[in-house]
């Protein structure tokens, strides 16, 4: 133990890891060293992504480093880490193409996993051979080849996709068709084209606006297919759990999400790291193992108000540990924006607002059904924000 102070190992540079490393270290600065292990030396914020598709949003307004986060005294590890033994209280690392991890094994007083989701199409046939023909707006790189099909092809079919949820951010398979139809719309090829939102769940997510969805779907054209599962993937088809093939040109699927292997492989959870309750975010094994983000599995939806606000359940549960009487407050409640583009296709997105609060018995839900161009700009001021919050700038 350095110099007295407790060993504080975050797994995950992310909205929860830096989160928990900032507002642990403004409480308990004399209690703790604070080290942050993520995969990438910066962050690249999610909410905004599926707007890089109608240009609307471009990388360097939501890509971060963790310079300022470093300068408040987090220590940083860049690597991967692929296994935890909690026995012995460390955790395994190795190096990315372009960091070597000062130090292979990490141990720890108290572990924060906080590496968010990992998204695997295993489940699906044809996905191994096909992968390469599907492109979504969830990861860097990836949104781009998007961006140039829809933007290049002349006709065809799109078809969107939505796992089962538990899935990161409920809407934006919703906002991924929207944005879709504005930018074929916009190019004057919209009625060259089928666009099909394919959805395994009852009602597209989140279900408190899934009539606002329909209603913006049938205005635009976009046919919906609830309740079924993409259950494989063909050069130029997809086949549906029922058994019905549609053809597709642009494949813009969300595979189902996980918790990272390491995960269950040290018998922190299955498909998520089991928490002892959505305040308690100890293992339900381990005191001093905590998780925060999407990794955890929680009744809510995973997206980013939850993650903080569970990062913050998290700092709670460790100053209580460390004997500090103070708490942050915190509740479980958000309030988002879905993007739902522009009928008229132009490049303007227009969003609605919701919300749900999970500290009524049910869930008080909030939202304005009409899409307005003004809710995107608040999403956008609220995305900026918490940046500023998390990385000082
Ligand atoms: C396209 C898209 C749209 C979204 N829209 C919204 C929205 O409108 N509203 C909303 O509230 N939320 C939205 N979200 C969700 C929001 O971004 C996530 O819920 C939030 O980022 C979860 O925080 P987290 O800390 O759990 O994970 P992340 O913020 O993803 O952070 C995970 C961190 O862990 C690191 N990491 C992962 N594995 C390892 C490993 N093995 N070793 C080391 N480091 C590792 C990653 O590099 C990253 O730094 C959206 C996300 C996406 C991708």
């Amino acid at each position: 133990m350095a110099g007295g102070k407790k060993r504080v190992v975050i797994v995950g540079g992310g909205i929860a890891g830096v989160g928990v490393a900032r507002n642990l270290l403004a409480r308990a600065r004399d209690l703790v060293d604070v080290t942050v292990i993520a995969k990438d030396p910066f962050y690249m914020s999610g909410p905004s992504r599926p707007l890089l598709l109608t240009g609307e949003q471009s990388y360097d307004r939501i890509v971060r480093g963790y310079e300022q986060v470093a300068a408040e005294g987090v220590s940083f590890v860049f690597g991967t880490v692929t296994r935890v033994v909690p026995e012995e209280r460390r955790v395994e690392v190795v190096e990315n193409p372009t960091r070597a991890p000062l130090e292979r094994s990490i141990e720890y007083d108290y572990l924060v996993l906080a590496p968010g989701v990992v998204f695997d199409g295993s489940s699906i046939e044809g996905y191994r051979e096909n992968w390469w023909r599907n492109t979504n707006v969830y990861e860097p790189g990836r949104v781009d080849v998007l961006k140039r099909r829809v933007w290049s092809l002349e006709k065809g079919s799109v078809v969107v996709y939505a796992p089962k949820a538990p899935y990161r951010c409920a809407p934006a398979p919703a906002e991924t068709a929207m944005a879709i139809h504005t930018v074929l719309a916009y190019r004057g090829v919209r009625k060259n084209f089928r666009i099909v939102h394919v959805d395994a769940n009852e009602k597209p997510q989140p279900p408190v606006i899934a009539d606002v969805i329909k209603a913006r779907y049938e205005e635009a054209g976009v046919e919906l297919i609830t309740s079924r599962e993409i259950v494989e993937i063909g050069p130029d088809y997809v086949v549906l759990s029922d058994g019905e093939k549609i053809p597709y040109t642009i494949l813009a699927a969300l595979e189902p999400n996980r918790a990272p292997r390491f995960i269950a492989e040290a018998g922190l959870g299955e498909r998520w790291f089991e928490v002892r309750s959505p305040q308690d975010l100890r293992s339900v094994k381990y005191d001093d193992v905590l998780a925060a983000g999407d990794v955890a599995k929680l009744p809510f939806p995973k997206n980013q108000e939850i993650a903080y606000e569970s990062a913050l359940h998290a700092v709670n549960n460790i100053l209580d540990d460390l004997g500090v009487p103070e708490k942050i407050p915190v509740q479980y409640t958000f309030l988002g924006w879905a993007y739902l583009g522009n009928l008229e296709g132009k490049l303007e997105t227009e969003s609605v607002l919701f919300g749900l609060n999970f500290t009524t018995k049910p869930p008080k839900p909030t939202k304005d059904p009409t899409p307005k161009k003004e809710y995107t700009k608040a999403k956008d001021e609220w995305e900026q924000s918490y940046l500023r919050r998390l990385f000082g700038h």
